[in-house]
């Protein structure tokens, strides 16, 4: 058990939480996308939804009004033109001709008690509502169970007086006074809108059927579908009693009789079209309701799961985002995905009425932002704390590495220039050496050479890396110093029975370091012999070309395989076939070379067809 233990379920455990595992980083990112999003949907935001709310209703385009509902106003103009305000005589007029025009209901939200006038006259107004049983007195007041039923005094006590309460979101929900609910239905009763509403459409009166009903302090409620201020078919008071209106388009219809003094705040609203304190009239309001309900066309909220679902799918794709895109492109993103989770919201609910909650899904996108945003920068600034900190071991190596090469290549040469010194001693002696020992010694001077060679190259290599060289810049003729370098060369190419041939055609002087440019050719004359089979050509030209001094040195030895020509500037690069075969070499000559022609502000390439031969090229500015 213990084993099973070390050998699978640790190094499996392990593996899930190392750095590189995706399906491990997804599932981090999806679980607290989720936990944010439920987190995010415990907060309240009736507040701010209220706005996104309002801003629907405000924009979504609006059926046609049914019509059914007419509104006659008590307002500033009538109480000019009757000068002051209407008695019962005036009340008789306005009733006879709405009568008249043979309503379904006529709805006073203007108490009867506030009538003013003789006994007679009020006896007269009674007798003509009594006859035409159509009118109702609106209340706001509600009647608790068991209270008696509210009654308007003599003569007029006969009128039945419904409650029609206003609701605004003052302590509750949005908290900020804006009407948006309607009352249906409270302790076995039903409001008066639904009642008048279910004159033209039963489901009004029919909870089961009801759309967007739900329930709130005890009493059945609904959002009200709110249309623009001046939707419904308006009459100034005077123009009724005055018969200046033809109201026959009142048959069958709803009488609402408000007014609109500009006295009593409390005849007005603040509605999501309006938020100032006379938004719109009471009256006006209650016929939006009794619109609303007529049509069935209550606002309702999508089940909360979808809204949940949303708040989700928002905040994992802001985490993803966050954690893997870079800043601009991530924003540019977050905002486009905010921009059509708004318009399809607006989309749902101009088509079919369906409100989804949108502060949740845009906050999120907020709240998980700057939740992971520091996270982020964290993990950026450890990485790129660690990416400093391996810099830093690296330079400090190579820094190392450099003096070490120099300090010990300095310390070779020395004894080595004694090794040559006593060898060139003994090959000067008097006394006879044997063939063996003529042999030996040529061994030991040949390999000491080679062995200074070496060592100047590394230091050569080690001074460019440490402190770089300096050019001692000379007018010289190159050609004169392919010709010594030749010449130097000459007896190794000899020994191969490599003929080099030197084709110079007559140049400028030109201003260069004569010492580096001779190790420069050096170099590749001598690889040319080097990587060369026996009895074959080394070809040496220079020309000038478009105010530059070429050199070329080609061979036909066995090149450079394709892959590796790009490399071989590269430092101790060497290539397959040099590595594999028993020619020796440090793989810093041709770096070299490339530091030094560069240094001059000239540039070196190598062509090579492999098996058949290399060229190195070599352009010198003539001008510099
Ligand atoms: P090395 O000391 O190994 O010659 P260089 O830097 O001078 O180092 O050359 C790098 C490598 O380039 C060599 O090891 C060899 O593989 C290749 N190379 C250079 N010159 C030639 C050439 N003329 N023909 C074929 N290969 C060459």
């Amino acid at each position: 058990m213990k084993k099973a233990f070390y050998e699978v379920l640790l190094p499996a455990l392990s593996s899930l939480f190392h750095k590189d595992n995706s399906i491990l980083r997804m599932a981090f990112r999806v679980l607290s996308g989720i936990l944010l999003a439920l987190l995010i949907h415990k907060v309240p935001v009736d507040n701010i939804e209220a706005i996104f709310y309002d801003w629907r209703i405000r924009t979504a385009p609006t059926s046609e009004v049914s019509g059914r509902v007419h509104l006659i106003f008590l307002n500033t103009k009538t109480l000019e033109k009757t000068v002051s305000y209407p008695d019962a005589n005036s009340f008789y007029d306005l009733y006879s001709s709405l009568i008249a025009a043979s309503p379904r209901r006529i709805v006073s939200l203007i108490s009867f008690d506030r009538i003013e006038g003789s006994k007679e006259d009020k006896q007269k107004l009674a007798d003509l509502i009594k006859k035409a049983d159509l009118v109702t007195q609106a209340t706001d007041q509600l009647t608790p169970k068991g209270e008696p039923e509210l009654k308007l005094p003599p003569p007029f006590e006969f009128i039945p007086v419904r409650t029609a309460p206003p609701t605004w979101d003052r302590n509750v929900l949005a908290k900020d006074g804006v009407t948006r609910r309607m009352m249906l239905f409270y302790q076995d009763e039903w409001m008066l809108h639904p009642i008048l509403a279910a004159e033209y459409n039963p489901e009004a009166i029919n909870l089961s059927r009801l759309r967007g009903r739900f329930e709130f302090f005890e009493a059945e409620q609904a959002r009200i579908a709110f249309l623009p201020q001046g939707s419904f078919s308006t009459f100034e008071w005077t123009e009724v009693t005055d018969g200046l209106k033809d109201l026959s388009d009142m048959k069958d219809d709803i009488i609402l009789i408000g007014d609109d003094l500009n006295q009593d705040s409390k005849q007005y609203v603040m509605t999501p079209f309006d938020r100032s304190v006379k938004g719109m009239t009471l009256t006006e309001l209650h016929a939006n309701i009794i619109e609303t309900l007529i049509k069935n066309s209550s606002p309702y909220p999508l089940p909360d799961f979808l809204n949940l679902f949303f708040t989700i799918l928002i905040s994992v794709l802001t985490v993803h985002v966050v954690l893997k895109m870079k800043p601009g492109k991530g924003i540019l993103l977050l905002m486009s995905v905010a921009a059509t989770f708004v318009l399809f919201a607006w989309l749902i609910y101009s088509t079919t009425g369906a409100m989804l909650v949108m502060t949740y899904p845009l906050l999120a996108i907020f709240l998980v932002y700057y939740f992971f945003i520091p996270y982020r920068l964290i993990v950026e600034n450890r990485k790129s704390w660690e990416y400093y900190q391996k810099h830093q071991l690296l330079s400090e190596v190579e820094k190392l590495k450099t003096n070490f090469i120099g300090m010990m290549s300095h310390d070779l040469k020395t004894p080595l220039a004694r090794i040559q010194g006593m060898t060139d001693v003994i090959a000067q002696g008097m006394t006879p050496m044997s063939s063996i020992q003529r042999e030996a010694l040529d061994t030991i001077r040949q390999s000491s050479e080679d062995l200074l060679k070496f060592i100047s190259t590394i230091l050569n290599y080690a001074q460019i890396e440490s402190k770089g060289v300096e050019l001692n810049l000379v007018s010289k003729d190159i050609n004169s110093l392919l010709k010594e370098v030749s010449k130097k060369h000459e007896f190794l190419a000899k020994l191969k029975h490599i003929q080099l041939i030197l084709e110079l055609e007559p140049l400028f002087s030109v201003n260069v370091d004569p010492d580096l440019l001779k190790q420069v050719f050096s170099n590749l004359i001598e690889n040319a012999i080097k990587y060369s089979p026996e009895n074959s050509k080394v070809l040496v030209t220079s020309e000038e070309v478009d105010g530059w001094i070429q050199v070329q040195i080609s061979d036909q030895g066995m090149g450079i395989p394709e892959d590796e020509v790009e490399n071989i500037f590269s430092k101790f690069f060497r290539s397959k076939n040099a590595k594999s075969s028993p020619i020796k070499g440090s793989g810093l000559g041709l770096y070299l070379a490339k530091y030094f022609v560069e240094l001059h502000g000239g540039r070196i390439q190598a062509e090579s067809s492999p098996g058949l031969g290399s060229t190195f090229t070599v352009e010198l500015p003539i001008q510099k």
